[in-house]
């Protein structure tokens, strides 16, 4: 199997590296990819990922048999459709599918006509609406942005005048109530009818230790969950997938890709606080790494229908953790150009890193590297990782220390 993989991440290394491991995959190629993904395919700088018609070119140029789309901007840009007119398998959605992440007004619509449990919400396109709806709701305020954002288009808040600031820098927002309740992540492989659950895992939002400082991409993740309720999963398949699936598919739009649930576990039960069409980054690579499942195979049955004749997945004993290794001032405007060291390590993933004309490898974004460990339980996992970053060395360098420290001791992060 010939396989082109769109994106440039630490998911996309993730992703990268299991596609190679995939004893089927013949042939990898990665578009841009980076520096870590260069050990295990052929890059290709010169197509813009978000151009459908020239990654549809790509495909055909390279023989590609699946396509895997990492990050949700070609998704939403209609990368999978043009893939498809092709006549190639594609793992992600249409652009109308992959609605369902660049709307939150337009998941707020479907979960509604599919009766999945989720926070009460108004969606508005002026200031005096919006004002309204805060006092509906009442404290804490959750605004969000109405489009992508890039994971900084959510504000919570107890600050109304904070809270009216965002919505009037955003223009249309969706307020929403408050969830009370620590929050986790189900990814769900889905083939527009049948969908199969991964692990469930937990990200960490903020830069700085116990959930202090500004918000991130994510700095670290665990999987699985000591804490979570037995059968969260299969609850979560029955009241939230599958009627979402159904609901897309009733309007002509079914998703193939990954769904992505992001989860408060109310005192009410779960609700959803948000769709991704895709991996979440760094919660992927956790559960990625306890997949023993052959992965291309497991994407290409998805892309291709045929999710209900794939064997049931097979996961590795024990818990993996992700620590992400940040460059100087993120998450501001990054410091870049920094030389790293002891990074050419299984496990060490690369995000924002490049390779200087001397071949020396210098931080390039805000989060550089994630170091990726598995181990018996969580507190194995921890100090494998932990271990693996004591290893990496660059100037500025900064990282959380309590990446599933408490869900060593079996209590939820958040
Ligand atoms: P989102 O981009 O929708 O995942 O939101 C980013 C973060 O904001 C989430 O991971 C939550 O921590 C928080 N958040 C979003 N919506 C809510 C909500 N309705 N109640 C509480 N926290 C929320």
């Amino acid at each position: 199997m010939r396989v082109l993989l769109l994106g440039s991440g630490a998911r996309e290394h993730a992703l990268a590296v299991g596609l190679s491991a995939d004893p089927r995959v013949t042939a990898l190629t990665a578009a841009p990819g980076n520096p870590g993904i260069a050990d295990v395919a052929t890059l290709r700088r010169d197509v813009s990922i978000t151009d459908p018609d020239a990654v549809a070119a790509l495909a055909v140029e390279v023989g590609a048999d699946l396509v895997v789309v990492g990050p949700e901007a070609p998704l939403v840009a209609g990368v999978a459709d043009a893939v498809r007119g092709k006549g190639i398998a594609c793992f992600g959605p249409s652009a109308a599918a992959a609605r369902l992440e660049g709307s939150k007004a337009f998941a707020k619509e479907v979960m509604a006509a599919a009766g999945v449990p989720t926070g009460a919400s108004a969606t508005c396109e002026d200031p005096t609406a919006a004002a309204a709806a805060l006092d509906t709701f009442g404290p804490p305020y959750v605004v969000k942005n109405d489009g992508l954002a890039a994971g900084k288009g959510v504000v919570v808040t107890a600050d109304r005048d904070a809270a009216l600031a965002h919505a009037a820098a955003c223009g249309r927002v969706v307020m929403e109530e408050h969830l009370a309740g620590p929050e986790a992540s189900l990814f769900v492989v889905c083939d527009g009818t049948t969908a199969v659950p991964l692990l469930p895992a937990q990200d960490f939002k903020r830069i700085g230790d116990g959930d202090t400082g500004g918000n991130t991409g994510g700095m670290g993740s665990y999987a699985p969950l000591p804490w979570a309720p037995r059968g969260l999963a299969d609850e979560v398949m029955a009241a939230v997938v599958r009627p979402t699936l159904a609901e897309m598919a009733r309007r002509g739009t079914p998703f193939t890709g990954l769904l992505y649930v992001g989860l408060a576990l109310t005192a009410a039960g779960p609700k959803v606080i948000e769709f991704n069409v895709r991996l979440g980054d760094p919660d992927g690579q956790v559960v990625l790494a306890l997949l023993a499942t052959p992965l291309a195979g497991l994407l290409h049955a998805a892309a291709t229908g045929a999710l209900a004749a794939h064997p049931p997945l097979q996961w590795r004993d024990g818990a993996a953790v992700a620590v992400v290794l940040a460059a100087a001032g993120y998450p501001g405007p990054p410091r870049t150009g920094d030389v790293i060291t002891g990074a050419d390590r299984p496990g060490v993933l690369h995000a924002g890193t490049a390779r200087r004309a001397d071949g020396a490898l210098v931080t390039a974004g805000g989060r550089v590297l994630n170091c990726v460990a598995t181990g018996a339980d969580l507190a194995a996992a921890r100090a494998a990782a932990y271990a693996l970053v004591d290893g990496v060395r660059f100037d500025g360098a900064q990282h959380r220390t309590d990446i599933a420290l408490r869900a060593a001791a079996g209590t939820p992060a958040r």
